[in-house]
């Protein structure tokens, strides 16, 4: 069991990563001083398996709770499922001390979060990460959104919950592709600042796929420090929380390429990692060695290095597009050394489409 602290200037908040954690929601909200009622959100999915237990926790201590669970997938972070979860909120009576709990993986972290940040100008959120991927970024640092049609996450805000409580148990039933996809962001964490994190993973790839307990903990304790280390730094991603991007530039045009359906986020961040390796070397930031162990650790992890139906041409479209993007100057998280990254602003056309060859 693993207990983090998130402090922020509006307040502090905890991070509980153990097992059998959601036997545990009602109490620990109580604890908080939240009482009266709750609005739990899931999919159709994660609700089925764990809302029972939830709302059993939340029940116990006395607290009036109900479930609203919307269809899996990205299409449910909609203005016009919002607008179900605010009717939901409004028919039930939550009032301005009830908790929005998020109770999935990040689609309904965000979309829970942007419910909590506006029903009422802002009620408590509480997020209940069920994907590793969710357990280790999104769920810590408070970015909440609603997709629009012309672009993903377009409609959001920064928000911090007020409590974050992963549950281990719940990762036996994550379907392996879920697993390894959230592994991508895990080894983020190490390319980005953590040179001794990044030989951990290393070592215990096979403990990780087995979803070893001791193992799970130390991972997800960790990258939780790091991402709440960055986020106190610079919560508005004004500076230091841009290396949370690496990968992401390519990666989330690999994304738009292939219309979120042929990648999961993590796999898609892999092969931008990857990229962003082949792209460092190229500018003289790295050597061989760099790409080298960056290929090495995202194969060991089964992701994948390629996006092999995706056009060079049009992969160049999107990432002018990019929505970080300043002065319509890309900024480029890139790789010295395993745990060492730079930012560079732009890079040169004739660089950038060698390499998006090379992984397509
Ligand atoms: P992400 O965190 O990667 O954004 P999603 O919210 O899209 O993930 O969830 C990915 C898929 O995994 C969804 O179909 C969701 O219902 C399912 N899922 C999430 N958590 C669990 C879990 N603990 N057990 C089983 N399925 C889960
Ligand atoms: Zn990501």
């Amino acid at each position: 069991m693993a207990e983090i602290t998130v402090n922020l200037p509006q307040g502090a908040y905890g991070i509980h990563i153990m097992p059998g954690a959601i036997q545990r929601i009602g109490q620990l909200m109580r604890n908080l001083g939240m009482q009266g009622m709750a609005l739990v959100v899931s999919d159709e999915n994660v609700g089925a398996l764990y809302g029972a237990a939830v709302l059993h926790s939340l029940t116990e201590c006395g607290c009036k709770a109900e479930l609203i669970c919307v269809p899996p997938g990205e299409g449910s972070k909609s203005l016009g499922v919002a607008m179900e979860l605010y009717t939901k909120a409004v028919t039930m009576g939550l009032d301005r001390r009830s908790p929005v709990i998020a109770l999935g993986g990040g689609v309904v972290g965000d979309l829970a979060g942007f419910v909590a940040a506006t029903y009422l100008r802002g009620v408590p959120f509480i997020q209940i990460p069920t994907t590793l991927l969710a357990m280790v970024d999104s769920s810590v640092g408070g970015k909440v959104a609603v997709n629009h049609e012309l672009g993903k996450n377009l409609i959001g805000a920064f928000y911090q919950p007020r409590l974050v409580v992963a549950d281990l148990d719940v990762l036996s039933t994550l379907p392996e592709r879920e697993l390894i996809a959230g592994l991508a962001e895990v080894i983020k964490y190490g390319a980005i600042h953590d040179t001794d994190f990044f030989n951990y993973l290393n070592r215990n790839c096979a403990a990780l796929m087995k979803k070893e307990e001791g193992v799970l903990t130390e991972v997800i304790s960790r990258c939780c420090r790091s991402k709440a280390w960055v986020v106190e730094q610079d919560e508005k991603e004004n500076n230091l929380r841009m290396i949370l991007n690496f990968g992401h530039t390519i990666g989330h045009a690999i994304e738009a390429e292939t219309d979120y359906t042929g990648y999961r986020h993590g796999e898609a961040v892999a092969v931008g990692m990857y990229a962003a390796s082949l792209i460092s070397r190229e500018l003289g930031l790295c050597t061989s060695q760099t790409v080298e162990a960056m290929r090495e650790i995202i194969q060991r992890f089964s992701l994948p290095l390629t996006a092999r139906e995706c056009s060079p041409e049009r992969l160049m479209t999107f990432l002018k597009r990019d929505k970080k993007s300043v002065d319509n100057v890309v900024q480029w998280v890139l790789i010295q050394a395993p745990g060492e990254v730079v930012i560079e602003r732009g890079v040169n056309e004739a660089v950038l489409r060698s390499v998006l060859e090379q992984i397509t």
